[in-house]
């Protein structure tokens, strides 16, 4: 860094001793470039004036004219100071509350002068509180738009006001230079971005005079934090790519082919296909793979993986599947038992309740090697369970496992770690799974199998609750099946569990036994009781089945076709959406129907909008994204790539998109930035390194 940037603040005019302790206290300003790194989240337009006769409620404005009255006024409590401005076009009256005696002795009457402020209406009549005023000829015309930096109650108490903070960056830009602010862009990439350089996005953001100013500084300042991004998490994948030695597939055999031709009851999507082989590829080049599969609910996820785990026995290995609850984890068994009948693959399952005996047994045959695939629940995590040769272990719905039990599944197998696939129908934006999962290497099933009706999204109020029970009625006459689901914030609320308990019993009104069955299923339950009705609703015996969130991740019951959602206002946009594609798995018309409270918060209508609008994961995801901000998205906050100063993933995508071809150009032609062109990227990137010492640790 050169010398001024690092000079400390004090020595900057209009700082002095006082100001500096307090920008250190307060902002955690030391020097020079850090008061530089401090950006303004907004700005006032000064660019334009009004007139009085057309200024309006809440707004900002600015006016030229003239003082032409002063009054203190003595109220019972305290004090106020009014005056009454005054332009061509009429009167509005200034108000102080704070710091009347310093105004009222250096205001003046009758000299022009430049206002800003903010309108504020009490009872009919408008006023200005305290507004900025500067005396007409002092006023800078080329500042036009002023930064507006973030401060606190201290700095706003001792006097330091944008005002002030602006004049020590007039002061600071003086005393530097444009060879200060190191450029740290390639030339060649400035001129085909046609962006500004360093020094003028540093002097532009602080101090524009243009509102394209603004944003030529900002795009480029964005630009470059995303660039240097993308080209760590680039640089780190290959990094990892390098390291990790790993199991070598290089057989497609007897099972996966037989499977292929003899056992699959349908055509692959070319999604499908496209993704087996990516996976295909990943495992048989000698190195780990870490790949995450994403695919929109019903999209045949499970069956990517099955032909994934059949390569890993082909050649001669072991595969797991981990499932995140015991119903999914029996289903995924059941279905894969049944689907590879004949093949004489062996298969086994273990949860928490495989005891005794059973489990010894099965322990000892896994680790002989005389179990191929082994499907289960965290249980499988466990250390007394041994692999004699895993090749490779799938999780499915990611997003319920912890990192932790992820990297239990790398200590697995005794020497090389085995591949791993995760599997998420939590459909991740693609700009976040660029950084969030960028050195993962991330494949999508972007096509639903063929002959699926969309689901149909209806939001409907408890108005029309009669509607709905007719509704049912007729559905179940065509001899579908129904869920309804109530939310469960948490498994120990017992208020929740007494709404759908309360249901349950209005729902037993209108659905009278024998001739309607209902079952009821909770995460308080004993799993065996929940099993046992969750199988009275798979086997059809039951029409309606009563649940809470339990039912949101994987289970699969293509004949149910309608799913009710109560209190829907109460989930989140990705909950909605799991739910829903829990139906529309069969070749019938389904049907979602949210049902909600009348008045809804603005929050809550955007996302009830939003799943009736559209079946599309992705833009699901996205509009998630926007209205919870992406810290919240699932595995996101520990992933510490979230440290941006200026961009914003849910917003700058397309300029991170930008970022990430430059960054793979950039490093496919010189991976390790030698090249004299690339030597301001591998300072700065060596920079930051410095300064984020925690980088290494993003999984
Ligand atoms: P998810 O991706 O949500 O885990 P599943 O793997 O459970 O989806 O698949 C949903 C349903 O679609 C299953 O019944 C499965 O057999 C079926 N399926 C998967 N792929 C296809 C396909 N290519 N054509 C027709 N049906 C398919
Ligand atoms: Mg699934």
């Amino acid at each position: 860094m050169s010398r001024v940037l690092s000079q400390k603040i004090e020595f900057v005019k209009g700082v002095g001793e006082n100001r500096a302790k307090l920008l250190q206290e307060e902002l955690n300003i030391k020097t020079v470039d850090d008061y530089l790194n401090i950006f303004p989240f907004r700005y006032d337009d000064r660019s334009s004036f009004q007139l009085i006769k057309d200024i309006r409620n809440d707004e900002n404005v600015q006016l030229r004219g003239e003082i032409v009255s002063i009054d203190k006024i003595r109220g019972k409590k305290s004090n106020r100071l009014k005056a009454t401005f005054k332009d061509s076009t009429g009167f509005i009256e200034l108000t102080w509350f704070r710091g009347i005696k310093w105004i009222a002795d250096n205001l003046q009457m009758n000299v022009p002068y430049v206002l800003y402020g903010k309108v504020n209406q009490y009872a009919g009549k408008k006023s200005i509180p305290h507004p900025e005023l500067e005396h007409e000829q002092k006023f800078n015309q080329n500042a036009n738009f002023l930064s507006i930096y973030p401060s606190t109650e201290k700095l706003n108490q001792r006097g330091v006001s944008m005002k002030i903070r602006r004049s020590i960056l007039r002061n600071i830009f003086a005393l530097i230079s444009k060879g200060d602010i190191v450029e740290t862009l390639p030339e060649h990439l400035i001129k085909q971005l046609k962006l500004c350089t360093r020094y003028e996005s540093y002097y532009w953001i602080h101090l524009p005079n243009r509102q394209e100013e603004i944003l030529s500084a900002t795009n480029r300042m964005k630009f470059e934090e995303l660039l240097f991004l993308q080209l760590r998490i680039l640089q780190q994948k290959k990094q990892r790519d390098l390291q990790l030695i790993g199991l070598n597939f290089e057989i497609v055999g007897k099972y996966f082919n037989k499977f292929y031709n003899e056992k699959l009851a349908f055509e692959l999507t070319s999604a499908q296909k496209r993704v087996i082989k990516e996976i295909r590829r990943d495992m048989g080049r000698g190195i780990q793979m870490n790949r995450l599969l994403q695919g929109d609910v019903g999209s045949g996820k499970t069956i990517v993986s099955l032909m994934a785990m059949l390569i890993a026995i082909d050649n001669g290995y072991q595969a797991c599947l981990l499932a995140p609850t015991q119903i999914l984890a029996q289903q995924h068994y059941q279905s894969i038992v049944e689907s590879t009948k004949g093949l004489g693959i062996r298969i086994a399952y273990l949860s928490g309740s495989v005891k005794g005996k059973t489990r010894k047994e099965l322990l000892h045959y896994l680790q002989e090697g005389h179990i191929d695939i082994l499907i289960g629940t965290h249980a499988v995590l466990e250390d007394n369970v041994i692999f004699k040769k895993l090749g490779l272990a799938v999780a499915d719905e990611q997003h319920r496992f912890g990192v932790v039990q992820r990297s239990k599944l790398w200590t697995k197998n005794n020497d090389i770690p085995p591949h791993i696939l995760v599997m998420t129908a939590t459909p991740i934006p693609r700009t976040l799974a660029m950084t969030a999962y960028g050195d993962l290497d991330v494949s999508i099933i972007d096509e639903l199998p063929p002959g699926r009706k969309a689901v149909k999204t209806i939001h409907k109020n408890d108005a029309y609750r009669s509607f709905v029970t007719k509704f049912m009625k007729e559905e179940i006459r065509k001899g579908r099946q129904i869920y309804i689901v109530y939310p469960l914030i948490d498994e120990s609320e017992n208020l929740d569990l007494q709404n759908l308990q309360t249901g349950y019993e209005e729902l037993l009104q209108s659905f009278p036994k024998p001739e309607y069955q209902i079952t009821v299923v909770h995460g308080r339950m004993k799993p065996q009781d929940k099993d046992l009705e969750m199988q009275r609703f798979v086997s059809g015996k039951a029409q309606i089945m009563v649940a809470t969130t339990v039912i949101e991740v994987g289970v699969n019951v293509p004949n149910a076709s309608v799913m009710i959602i109560e209190n829907a206002e109460r989930f989140g946009l990705s909950q909605l959406h799991q739910l829903r594609g829990r139906v529309g798995r069969g070749a019938d018309q389904s049907y979602c129907i949210l049902m909600t409270k009348t008045r809804l918060s603005k929050y809550a209508q955007e996302r009830i909008n939003t799943m009736c609008q559209t079946n599309d994961g992705f833009k699901i995801a996205e509009v998630d994204m926007k209205l919870r901000g992406p810290g919240d998205i699932d595995g996101i906050q520990q992933s510490g790539v979230m440290d941006l100063k200026i961009a914003d993933i849910s917003h700058d995508s397309r300029i991170m998109e930008t970022a990430r071809h430059f960054a793979i150009n950039i490093l496919d032609k010189d991976p390790n930035l030698e090249q004299p062109t690339h030597l301001a990227l591998k300072n700065h990137l060596s920079r930051l390194r410095l300064k984020n010492k925690n980088w290494g640790r993003i999984s």
